[in-house]
């Protein structure tokens, strides 16, 4: 008798706490409304059901990718053809005074809003940056003047099917880095803050005062990924272009890519339905008829010209799929 061989998706979907769907269509899962489908998508609740993921996509032969949120993502035309999986943990805990424990599938704001009605400090700031806990690990996320790499004590992951700690410096933290981004096999499961005490009614002012900031410049209902280039290092500049940048730009070090991609005419530029707002040239999002293949081209664009106006090479921040 001839059996007939049991696909990726018959046996991932015989993995308790896995739900599976195929040819997803992933522009359902990022911010920016674009993406193709993905051969099969998976939400694992556990980390078991994480590691049978793993292995049952090993033994199909199925390239994997992780994504939280969505938020920071571009996912191609094409889609994906392998397995998408997002862990959706979201358990909140404060094991002991100013010590905040979370499951990477949290959402950050949650942990944000968690921490302040808690009064503990520091990570108040960053409310309102979309996404999940595990997503802000993996990026370092930050936002006025605090980030991931600051509080967190430690973080939790999946390494082919072993469970591992560590500590903050073995993170290897640096703006918007982490070492999760160089090992994209891991899976971050958890992550604990060390948090300082604040005043509760205080650093809810000083976060809706963020939040209504940010809802200005990035409309909740916008399609986009926030800032698409990470901002340049002002030590580490060439010191001609050093020269040239005006101080009034520079802010903790740092100098907005903004600037530069300004300088060069970005604003406002469109391709397809896909365009650079108006008023911040480090934004481009989708008007609503977008595809990743302008977006992708139009990034090219803002690199290329920042390239022949200051002979610099943006990094994007955004992650790529597919
Ligand atoms: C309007 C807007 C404003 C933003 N503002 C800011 C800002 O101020 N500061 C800032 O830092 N960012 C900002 N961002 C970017 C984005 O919100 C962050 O990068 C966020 O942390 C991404 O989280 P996510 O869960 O959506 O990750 P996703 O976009 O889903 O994924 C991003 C990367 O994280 C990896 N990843 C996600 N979860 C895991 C996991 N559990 N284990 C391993 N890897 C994982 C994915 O593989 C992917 O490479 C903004 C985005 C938007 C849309």
């Amino acid at each position: 008798m001839v059996t007939a061989p049991v696909s990726g998706a018959a046996v991932l979907r015989s993995v308790p706490g896995l739900a599976v769907r195929e040819h997803e269509p992933l522009a359902r899962h990022t911010r920016f409304s674009i993406g193709g489908p993905a051969r099969i998508y998976a939400e694992a609740s556990t980390p078991d059901a994480l590691r049978q993921a793993l292995a049952a996509a090993a033994q199909s032969g199925l390239a994997v990718n992780v994504i939280g949120g969505g938020s920071n993502l571009i996912v191609s035309d094409s889609g994906f053809d392998g397995l998408i999986l997002r862990y959706t943990a979201s358990r909140i805990d404060q094991p002991e005074a100013g010590l905040l424990h979370a499951e990477a599938g949290a959402d950050l704001q949650a942990l944000v809003d968690r921490s302040i009605d808690l009064g503990l400090a520091n990570i108040h700031t960053m409310t309102g940056i979309p996404g999940t806990v595990g997503g802000a690990v993996y990026g370092n996320a930050g936002a006025y003047g605090h980030s991931v790499s600051e509080t967190l004590e430690s973080a939790t992951f999946l390494d082919s099917g072993a469970i591992r700690t560590f500590d903050n410096a073995a993170c290897q933290f640096a703006y918007r880095e982490s070492i999760f981004k160089r090992r994209k096999d891991w899976i971050i499961l958890s992550a604990a803050f060390r948090l300082p005490p604040g005043d509760a009614a205080a650093l809810r002012t000083a976060a809706d005062g963020i939040l209504a900031t940010r809802n200005q410049k990035y409309p909740p209902e916008m399609k986009c990924a926030g800032s698409i280039f990470k901002n340049l290092i002002l030590a580490e500049l060439p010191s001609a272009v050093r020269a040239r940048v005006p101080a009034s730009v520079i802010r903790e070090g740092k100098v907005p890519s903004a600037w530069f991609l300004e300088q060069a005419g970005a604003k406002g530029l469109r391709r397809g339905g896909i365009e650079v707002a108006s008023y911040h040239a480090n934004l481009i999002y989708n008007t609503g008829t977008g595809a990743s293949d302008d977006l992708q081209a139009l990034i090219a664009e803002l690199k290329q010209r920042v390239l022949n106006h200051f002979g610099l090479v943006l990094t994007e921040e955004v992650q790529y799929v597919g």
